[in-house]
Formats: C-alpha cells, structure tokens, sequence
C-alpha cells in the first residue's frame, strides 16, 4: 500500500468522518478556481485529529501543506504529490469578556459577525476578507486601517518538530502581509483576539460601510485571490498598474480587472500559466514604466 492510502486509512480509522478525497482538484477549494489534483486532501474535524496527521504525516515524510479557505493561494494545473490538510473543521468560537477564542478554521467574516453581536469592536476591517482565521494570522491579513496584528492575543500552533506550542501576538513577527508562520511548514490551530467592547449598531454600520467600499470597488462577481501583489513602499500597486496602462489586460483567461487593477481576475476557463504569463508582464511593464519592483502577494504552489 503506497504511504498516503496507509495514513488515509489510519487517520479514516481513528478519526471516522474526516472528509478524505484522493486526487482532488485544488480548483474547488481556491477562491481563483484554479489548480490541479493533489494526492490527497483532508479536513481533519478536531484538533486533536489535526495533529494526529501532522504528525503522522512528518513521521512518514509524506509532503503536505496547510489550506484555510484558499483565498490567497494560486495552485498549479499539474497533479501534486502532496497532502493537504484543510482547517474548515476547525471551527469552534466563543466569546468570553472582550475576549475570542476561535479555531484556525472559522471564516473572518464569520469571526468579526460574532464580535459584532457580542457588541466588541476591532475586527470590523477584517469582515469583508475571504479568509480563515489561520489564514489571516499567516499573512496579517488587513484592511482599511486594520491588521490581525492589532487584534491577536494569543496563537497555538503545531511546530516544526510536531510540538503543540503557544505564543502571544508580540512574539508573532507580525509585519506588511508577513507573521512567524510564513513558510516554516507550522499549523496555527487556534487563537485567542483581544478586543474591545463598543455599540453594536455602530459596529454592524462601519461592517456594513466596509463592506460597500468592497462592492463599489472590487471585481467580486469574478473568481481572484484578491490583490495580486503587496502594497510597495510608498506606494500602491492598484495604481502603478493602472498608470501602466494595464487594466483589462488579458492573457487567455486571466484579465488585469477592469474595476480594480490591483487584482488579476479568472474570467473563467483561466489557467496557472495565464496568470503567471500575466503577473510577468504586469511586473515587467510597471517597472519600465515606474522602476518600482511588485512583488506577489499571492502564494504561488508551482
Ligand atoms: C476578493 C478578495 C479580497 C481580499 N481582500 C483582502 C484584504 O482586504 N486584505 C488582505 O489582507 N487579504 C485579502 N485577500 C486575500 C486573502 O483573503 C487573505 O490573505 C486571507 O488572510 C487568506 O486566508 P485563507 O484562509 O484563505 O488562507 P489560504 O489562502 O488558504 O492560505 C494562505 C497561506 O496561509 C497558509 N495557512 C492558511 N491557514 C493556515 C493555518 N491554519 N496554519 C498555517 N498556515 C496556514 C497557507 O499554507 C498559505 O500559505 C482577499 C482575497 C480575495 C479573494
């Protein structure tokens, strides 16, 4: 038996119910609605079950990633020899005092919804963005003033060597779209936000406001995983590429957005190669036009 149908089967065996789907394509759980079959795809639905295929999957040297809602990640079209463990199951959230505790897994929006009808405020940035909350404390996910960074109190995280571990957000490394998780290969399995206490009303207004922002200006009827590249030093990049002359760029079937140049959209069969060919391009001709180098927010799994 190869070693990946041996750790379905155990994980399948100790943990009955854990979603487990061989061969599954990337392109149903990325918001680009792009990427080829991985080996093997799985939402353990506990943490302890979480652990139990990290570390199994270490123990046998089988090749894995972690997904949250794949809002931010652009799959290659090839079949994959990798795991992938999503965290949609680690969904627990409670609210104590102006306190969240909330498993990796619950969505953003779900998680600043919640604050909301607690009446606590500070997650109000982040109700309009795609992601988990794993996801956006990997990337400090922010927006319109705010950043994870601002609200995290506490992580607990799998580390390298299998090892349950909890730091505070001090000790997170939190910079522009960067935090200590980046590329260690480390699981963030839940976490504990501060926030504060505020008028509900006032909180569900400036969610809704946000979200309306978000409307008016962002290709959201068309599958993207959001910006394209990172915020340069002094500058935007929606806007370097629209004085480049970008918007509405097209190869194949991947589009700079007409509405918001910031964001490469798929206006529908676009693969991997249309939008890397495009992201090249799009660097190549903002740094003619501006010598300013864009580098990808997006994270890229050749
Ligand atoms: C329409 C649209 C609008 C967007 N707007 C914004 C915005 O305003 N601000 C912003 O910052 N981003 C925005 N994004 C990008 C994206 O939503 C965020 O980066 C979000 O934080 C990604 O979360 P995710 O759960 O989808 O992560 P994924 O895309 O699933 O993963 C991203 C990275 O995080 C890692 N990861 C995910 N979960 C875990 C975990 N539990 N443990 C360890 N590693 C993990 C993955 O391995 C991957 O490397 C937008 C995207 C879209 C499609």
């Amino acid at each position: 038996m190869e070693p990946i149908e041996a750790f379905a089967r155990e994980l399948n065996s100790g943990y009955p119910g854990t979603g487990i789907f061989f061969g599954e394509p990337m392109r149903k759980h990325t918001t680009f609605r792009i990427g080829g079959a991985v080996s093997l795809y799985a939402e353990p639905k506990s943490i302890e079950a979480f652990v139990w295929a990290v570390r199994e999957l270490k123990r046998r040297k089988i090749e894995y990633m972690i997904l949250g809602n794949g809002s931010n990640v652009l799959f290659s079209d090839r079949r994959h020899e990798l795991a992938v463990l999503g965290t949609a199951r680690l969904d627990t959230l409670r609210f104590a005092g102006d306190t969240v505790i909330s498993g990796a897994g619950v969505l953003l929006s779900r998680v600043s919804s919640g604050a909301a009808k607690e009446g606590l405020t500070g997650l109000e940035f982040a109700h309009g963005i795609p992601g988990s909350l794993g996801g956006g404390i990997y990337m400090n996910a922010g927006a319109y003033g705010g950043e994870i960074r601002d609200v995290v109190e506490a992580v607990t995280y799998l580390d390298a060597m299998g090892t349950l571990r909890t730091v505070t957000g001090a000790e997170c490394d939190f910079s522009y779209r960067h935090s200590r998780f980046e590329g260690t290969g480390e699981a963030i399995l839940s976490a504990t936000l501060r926030l504060r206490p505020g008028d509900p009303a006032k909180i569900r207004e400036r969610m809704e406001e946000l979200d309306g922002m978000r409307r008016e200006k962002q290709p959201l009827n068309l599958p993207s995983a959001g910006s394209t590249f990172k915020r340069p030093e002094n500058g935007f990049a929606a806007k370097l590429i629209d004085e480049a002359g970008l918007k509405g760029l097209t190869l194949g079937g991947a589009q700079v957005s007409e509405k918001h140049a910031g964001f490469i959209v798929n206006t529908g069969e676009a693969t991997f190669e249309d939008v890397l060919g495009l992201m090249e391009t799009v660097k190549e001709r903002v740094f003619e036009s501006s010598g300013v180098a864009l580098e990808p927010e997006v994270r890229i799994i050749k």
